[in-house]
């Protein structure tokens, strides 16, 4: 495998961190939760957010540059230690360019509750298309890196809510795969408010036929 351009390298570098800050700024991680990765276009490499650093004051030094086999190619950096199941995802999906990983509240409130998280709005349905769901594992455990590899088996899976933990988006690139954590949290937040104002579950919420769930995003 030939080297990564050093440019390249350091724009990826500056994109992770980036996207990474935001999520942290708008309230959907807290402390030193979380992890986004992102593949180096054309290689099986990777660029992850260090262990134990906080999103929302990260620089350059907490990206970790590694391959999918868990070989760390910055000396002396750390990776988180969910890099496993980054690692089994970008294997499982190869049209996957990025990966986000957040506790977005509402998002975690259903994943707590164990209630399914309907796609409610047309912005959910566009974005999302399907979300799928995985048992409470041991963080970093390569159980959990399985689990996570056969829901995303489904093409069409592109958020996953982990029980009492939570969620996983994916996409061709990280704007797009943060986005659909964005999406995800907006929609389960609108889910909470439409059930309370219905005052029955979110899965019983009526929804209008959409015919053409797409449109959203064409
Ligand atoms: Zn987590």
């Amino acid at each position: 495998m030939s080297e990564p351009d050093q440019v390249v390298l350091q724009l990826l570098r500056e994109e992770l961190v980036t996207w990474s800050r935001r999520g942290y700024e708008r309230g959907l991680v807290a402390g030193v939760s979380g992890n986004n990765s992102l593949r180096v276009p054309g290689t099986d490499l990777i660029l992850i957010k260090a262990t134990g650093r906080c999103q929302g004051d990260m620089d350059l030094s907490d990206t970790v540059l590694m391959t999918l086999d868990g070989e760390v190619l910055d000396p002396g950096r750390r990776p988180s230690k969910e890099w496993r199941w980054h690692a089994a995802l970008y294997r499982a999906r190869p049209d996957t360019g990025a990966v986000v990983h957040l506790h977005p509240p509402h998002v975690v409130a259903f994943a707590v509750a164990d209630e399914p998280l309907p796609l409610v709005h047309t912005a959910a349905r566009g974005h999302l298309q399907k979300i799928g769901y995985v048992e409470l594992l041991p963080a970093g455990s390569p159980e959990l890196a399985e689990a996570v590899a056969r829901v995303y088996a489904d093409p069409d899976v592109r958020a996953v809510v982990l029980r009492e933990h939570g969620s996983i988006t994916i996409g061709p690139d990280l704007r797009t795969a943060y986005f659909r954590t964005e999406y995800l949290e907006d929609c389960a937040k609108v889910a909470s408010l439409a059930a309370a104002i219905r005052g029955t579950a979110p899965a019983k919420i009526p929804l209008a036929d959409d015919t053409d769930p797409m449109a959203e995003v064409r």
